[in-house]
């Protein structure tokens, strides 16, 4: 037969859509042309092709060699496409056995010598492959991470001689690549994360609120008070990840060339990039539309720490994605969209020198240099921050005596955070910080009393429809972690209180 039909997967944010590669072979002069690829990328895919058959012992056939990629719109780049073409060739000049082709699809980069490079974004692609009831030829340095893939029949191969194999008629075909044990970590959750952190009571507290709803918060306070303690603290209090999330979590990371450990299954992401980074390693883009820190941290926890060295447009580019849950990134000719529902979670001083209002030390900032420090945080995103919270010095009595752990409070497990969580998602579908101001109406009804209370908070401090909205969102939160029907007036209160920060100069936000 001269005519082939292969199945692949292109790479479209965290998709991966079915591309067909179909080879024509015709008498005529010795000539390969391929439609459906950008130009650069037909001339090296070509040449890596045809060496790669060549040096596997395999012939190039000379013959007019017409090849299509469809659909012609799919964004098409790199290497992915190789070992499909190749294949595709060796299937239309009778070469290997095309009885296997119509329900595998082939994935893999092809190195001159014909062995097989890994490529990136497997995990989606072994997942579509998976829900059309195919199976999946993926590069062996890939197995690690198809692995995690349940259900999904993957045959690994190390170079182009040996995907022939899988084709050859009358053979079994290479053998399915074995599951990966995906039992994780829940036992490897301390029960109780904060006890190790002395005193620091309020921001303990905050931080299980912060859990217990998916609030975004930050944290003020002078270097070496624990702050980025306390961070790294929150991914233990959160709940396991759904098998579906976890498969999110596991193909964003795929896509992003970000090694996929099936150790880490089921355990919610933490991403605690440097103040130095860009705002495409932030939100995502460059070349070729990587996902960025916000979509990495999907479905986890997004921590920056010393805050205002961020650059400003970098903090503010953090606008969309922590309102929508996802980030869209557009090019001239496409735009893909990550997902992008994470819970932030951010550090700063107080003021350049870092001990404005420390009990210790002397702050020697003048007044500008600290207006200048804070104006990097715009109200906009202050006004999306839930939990404000001074994490101040312990003295020498809270250091050496105060209990570690959370003293009187009853012990916030992930366990009761998850019990928490699950009568948010009962009661709305999504957690209190997700809800929409539409829905806040139903979800979160004002008794009088709480209302009076509300306004007087909201004209003294100044707050804006939003913050407002996050305010009541938030004493939503208290109340459900004590499992309270409604909304009290000392629930809000609460909530009012994470607002407040004491900045010198005053809070930007207000
Ligand atoms: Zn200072």
């Amino acid at each position: 037969m001269s005519l082939s039909v292969v199945y692949t997967r292109a790479n479209q944010g965290v998709d991966a859509p079915l591309v067909t590669v179909e080879t024509h072979l015709s008498n005529g002069l010795p000539s390969l042309s391929m439609v459906g690829l950008p130009e650069t990328a037909v001339k090296e895919s070509r040449e890596r092709v045809r060496s790669a058959i060549l040096n596997a012992g395999l012939e190039f056939p000379a013959m007019r060699i017409t090849i299509n990629l469809a659909p012609a719109d799919v964004p098409k780049a790199g290497g992915r496409y190789d070992l499909a073409i190749a294949l595709s060739i060796l299937a239309a000049s009778g070469q290997i056995c095309q009885k296997r082709l119509p329900f595998t699809e082939i994935l893999g980069e092809l190195a001159l010598s014909g062995q097989v490079r890994g490529i990136q974004g497997v995990v989606p692609a072994v997942i579509a492959a998976r829900n059309q009831l195919r199976s999946a030829l993926i590069p062996q340095i890939n197995a690690g991470e198809a692995a995690v893939v349940r259900d999904a029949q993957c045959h690994v191969v190390a170079d182009l001689r040996s995907a022939c194999q899988h084709f050859v008629k009358g053979q079994p075909g290479l053998p399915v690549l074995p599951m990966a044990e995906l039992d994780a970590a829940l036992e490897q959750h301390s029960p109780d994360p904060l006890a190790s952190i002395r005193g620091q009571q309020h921001a303990k507290r905050a931080l299980t609120i912060a859990a217990a709803g998916g609030h975004n918060m930050l944290m003020v306070g002078p270097p070496g008070t624990g702050k980025t303690l306390l961070a790294n603290a929150l991914p233990g209090l959160l709940p396991r990840l759904a098998e579906n999330q976890s498969l999110q979590v596991a193909a964003i990371r795929s896509v992003a060339g970000t090694p996929v450990d099936s150790s880490q299954w089921g355990i919610p992401p933490f991403r605690a990039p440097h103040h130095g980074a860009s705002s495409v390693a932030i939100v995502g883009g460059g070349r070729s539309l990587q996902p960025g820190e916000v979509t990495l941290a999907h479905s986890g926890v997004l921590f920056l720490d010393e805050l205002t060295e961020f650059k400003r447009h970098v903090l503010e580019s953090l606008r969309e994605p922590l309102e929508a849950g996802q980030v869209t990134i557009s090019r001239a000719d496409y735009r893909v969209t990550f997902p992008s529902a994470f819970q932030l979670v951010c550090a700063m001083n107080p003021c350049p020198c870092g001990y404005f209002g420390d009990s210790q030390r002397q702050c020697t900032c003048t007044p500008e240099r600290i207006a200048r420090y804070l104006e990097k945080i715009s109200g906009p995103l202050l006004d999306r921050i839930d939990l404000q919270v001074e994490v101040a010095r312990l003295d020498y009595q809270q250091l050496m005596h105060e209990p570690s752990g959370t003293a009187d409070e009853p012990v916030w497990s992930p366990h009761r955070i998850e019990r928490c969580r699950a009568r948010q998602l009962q009661r709305s579908d999504c957690l209190n910080a997700r809800l929409t101001a539409r829905m806040l109406h139903d979800v979160c009804p004002l008794s009088t009393e709480c209302d009076a209370l509300l306004k007087s908070v909201v004209e003294s401090m100044k707050l804006s429809a939003r913050a407002c909205h996050r305010v009541i969102k938030l004493a939503r939160t208290i109340a459900d972690m004590e499992e309270a029907a409604d909304i009290a007036a000392e629930h809000l209160a609460e909530a009012a209180s994470y607002r407040g920060l004491s900045l010198p100069g005053g809070s930007p936000a207000l």
